[in-house]
Parts: C-alpha cells; structure tokens; sequence
C-alpha cells in the first residue's frame, strides 16, 4: 500500500506513521528525517538542507524531490511505503505522480489527519523538553515534578514550540500545504482521520479508514 501522510504541525504525522509503518511492514520515509540525518553526519546533501532549514526556509523542490526519488527506487519500497512531509505543494504532488508513474506505481490513500488549530497550540505550546537526555513531557498531560526531568536536568520549552511560533506554523501549512487537500479530494484518494484524542483512538481511525479495522 502506497499511502501519504498529510496534517499540520502537531497533528501527530510522525506517530501515526511510525506506527502504520509497524503494522503494514512497509517504510516511513520522512524527509525531514533524511535532511536532520544528512545534516548530523556533515554529509554534501546536509550542507546544503541546512543553509535553507537553519533561516527557516523550505529545502528547494529539486532536491526534496531527488532524494524521494531516490528513496522510493530502494527495494524495501517495492511492497508499499508511507510518505510523511512529502508532498508539501502542488508542484510536488505532480513530481511524485510523473516518478511513480515511471515505474507503474500510483499512491493508494492520503491520509488527512484533521485537529483543530486550537487543540494543536495547546498540544504543542505545553510541551516541555528535556535538552540533556531528549524526554518529551507536557504540562497537562505528562508534567514533570518542578519542571525536572527524571534525569535531574531543568525541563525548557522548545523555542518553535511558543503559541506564537505555532500559530505561524498552522498559517504556513493551511497556505502552502492544504491545496493539497483539495488536489487529491479531486483524485478521490483523500481519507479524512481526527486526531483530536489519543494516539491509539487515531490510529484507529486511521486503521478503520483504510479498511483494517481489527489488525
Ligand atoms: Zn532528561
């Protein structure tokens, strides 16, 4: 199964994929990870994604799109994959249609996760990280005793994770990302799974959208 992963910021994406990824067998290609990788082992690819990722600017569409192109052409692919932050425009959508299309491929679903603006600023702007050993907490949900982690470092708030900063965030991906939604709406792909609960509820929903309901 050929599936993309489309949602905000905070919408949860990369569980949801990590998990899909685990039950269908088939792999999470995230490009943001691929350009953090490339960029942590000081490859020529992560050079050149951190002059555009550290001014906080999209990597180019010609080299998101070589490095998709790349990854989709490796054997593991061949059974399926989940696609997680790409597509992002139209231009890329087309891209990835004329590649697939090469190789007589098609994407099955997208997967739309939908949760309001409201609940992912509160989702994202509690969130607490722990900058010595990387634990996740939230100031509601998972809080920490006098904002410690367990292993005795002060706990700080990401500096894109202040509501600010968020709501910037939400207003780039409904100007550049959404049009998405409506490109493959036309292509009648598009599943629609809220995620405004847990974790597991909206897997669920997203197992029971694509007809797997009771793996
Ligand atoms: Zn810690």
């Amino acid at each position: 199964m050929n599936l993309i992963l489309l949602g905000a910021p905070g919408a949860g994406k990369g569980t949801q994929a990590f998990e899909l990824s685990k039950i269908l067998q088939i792999p999470h290609i995230s490009t943001g990870d691929i350009f953090r990788d490339n960029i942590k082992r000081n490859t020529e690819l992560g050079a050149i994604a951190n002059s555009y990722i550290s001014k906080g600017e999209l990597v180019p569409d010609e080299i998101t799109i070589g490095i998709v192109r790349d990854r989709l052409s490796q054997a593991d692919c061949d059974k399926g994959f989940i696609l997680d932050g790409f597509p992002r425009s139209i231009p890329q959508a087309e891209a990835l249609e004329r590649m697939l299309g090469e190789s007589g491929r098609k994407i099955d679903w997208i997967i739309n996760i939908v949760v309001d603006d409201d609940i992912i600023v509160e989702r994202l702007s509690y969130r607490r990280v722990c900058p010595a050993c990387g634990d996740t907490y939230h100031l509601k949900f998972n809080p920490a005793e006098g904002n410690m982690c367990k292993c005795g470092s002060q706990l700080v708030q990401r500096n894109d994770d202040r509501a600010d900063v968020i709501r910037h965030r939400i207003e780039e991906y409904h100007k550049t990302t959404e049009p998405l939604v409506e490109f493959y709406r036309h292509r009648g792909k598009l599943l629609n799974v809220r995620s405004e609960n847990s974790i597991s509820e909206s897997l669920q929903n997203t197992l029971y959208a694509l007809g797997l309901k009771g793996i």
